[in-house]
């Protein structure tokens, strides 16, 4: 295979005849920038912030969730790149394999390039990425507003922050992580996810 295999890390970490996350296709782009984030109930609970730079999802894990408090940072630590069509991706994934347990969509929508908009240099999300300083607006069903994600050590650290804008959309009094716990996609909560996809597991096997 001569094509660069952009999605390597993803791969080597998954056996797919086990999982059923996506194996992701070609390097494609959506028709917007798309972000989602992802409740992830592995052996330790956390959020995986995703969006779209250059045809795949840019990803952070993040322990504690998103914030709408300005003052509030929250460590997002970098994982490896994801294909688009991981943002659709909600269900189980196997307790023996690699980030076993349920995934939720928990939010999901569009974003811009802050950096573009403010800046006359106009920076690409490519390189604003490179550079570990980046600013979005996010267009969700429970997060909106101005967001950035700011990394803190050298070039190639895995350590990010995960801050709020301090824009009129900010408001340390909602806690979406808290009071909106449920699917942006389906509705369900954690534990109906894990209920209905483990039955219809044993009802596919019988
Ligand atoms: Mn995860």
């Amino acid at each position: 295979m001569s094509k660069e295999n952009f999605l390597k890390d993803y791969h080597k970490k998954r056996d797919f005849d086990r999982t059923a996350e996506p194996f992701g296709g070609d390097r494609r782009k959506s028709d917007g920038r798309i972000f989602v984030v992802q409740k992830h109930d592995a052996s330790r609970l956390h959020y995986d912030f995703r969006i779209e730079i250059d045809g795949v999802l840019k990803s952070w894990a993040v322990p504690k969730g998103p914030s709408l408090n300005a003052k509030e940072k929250r460590l997002a630590v970098a994982t490896e790149d994801h294909p688009i069509e991981y943002a659709d991706f909600e269900g189980v994934i196997p307790e023996d394999q690699y980030g076993g347990g349920t995934v939720m969509v928990w939010d999901a929508g569009t974003y811009r390039n802050l950096k573009q908009e403010q800046d006359s240099k106009g920076k690409t999300m490519e390189q604003a990425y490179k550079d570990g300083e980046i600013t979005i607006w996010l267009d969700g069903k429970k997060l909106k507003g101005g967001f950035a994600l700011v990394r803190t050590g050298k070039r190639g650290s895995d350590k990010w922050l995960l801050i709020k804008m301090n824009d009129e959309k900010a408001d340390g009094r909602r806690n979406p992580v808290s009071t909106q716990p449920k699917s942006v996609l389906s509705g369900r909560t954690l534990k109906q996810i894990t209920k209905q996809e483990s039955e219809e597991d044993r009802n596919s096997k019988s």
